[in-house]
């Protein structure tokens, strides 16, 4: 079985092929099997997001597809920056930027207030419409200062009490283990597990 990735994301893209390499699933970039542009990201949620782009490139190379949209969310903002932690500051993918906007936010506040956890929707998508989705979180505390070079986004402000480091501190194995990436992609291979779907 083949699957498409819906992503440009070299990480994602390696721990995607891994992971369903496991269940015996060929899975190729999008970039390798289509030429056609990147939809608009025009959802409400994350789950509506990485449907619609599922969605979209199923019908667009007949395959079967898999996206996922992810993001950030500090607990005292609100639902922010949640689906638009990638342009939280203004520009698509400015992490620097991004970074700062949220220190600049979360500055009144200290201890607890500063509560804040990753969020990734996955989702599985055939070309004749049926899908599946799994959602993952990862709860940490979100800091003012940068820890770390690994990772990315918002990984160096991502504190994680019982690891005593940043997100951005962890071997990617590490961070895959308990990321809100690995734990919704985790899911969703359990639930294609039992769905009666080849
Ligand atoms: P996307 O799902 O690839 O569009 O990611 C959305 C945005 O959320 C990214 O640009 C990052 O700012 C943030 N984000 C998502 N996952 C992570 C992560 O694992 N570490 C750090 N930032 C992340």
């Amino acid at each position: 079985m083949k699957i498409v990735l819906a992503t440009h994301n070299e990480g994602k893209i390696r721990e995607f092929r891994k992971a369903f390499a496991g269940i015996g699933w060929e899975a190729v970039p999008v970039s390798d099997v289509s030429d056609a542009p990147d939809p608009e990201e025009t959802g409400t949620t994350f789950e509506e997001n990485a449907l619609q782009k599922a969605h979209y490139y199923a019908k667009a190379t007949g395959l079967p597809v898999l996206s996922d949209d992810s993001g950030i969310v500090a607990d005292i903002l609100g639902d922010k920056p949640g689906i638009y932690s990638a342009r939280y500051a203004g520009h698509h993918g400015d992490d620097e930027a991004n970074n700062q906007k949220l220190i600049r936010d979360l500055a009144p506040y200290t201890g607890e207030d500063r509560k804040g956890h990753y969020v990734c929707v996955v989702a599985l998508v055939w070309p004749d419409g049926r899908e599946l989705t799994a959602e993952g979180s990862c709860y940490g505390i979100i800091r003012d200062f940068y820890q770390g070079t690994g990772g990315f986004g918002y990984d160096p402000l991502f504190y994680l009490p019982e690891y005593g480091k940043t997100m951005a501190e962890l071997p990617m194995e590490e961070k895959n283990k308990i990321s809100h990436r690995g734990r919704a992609l985790r899911k969703l291979l359990a639930k294609l597990a039992d769905e009666p779907m080849d």
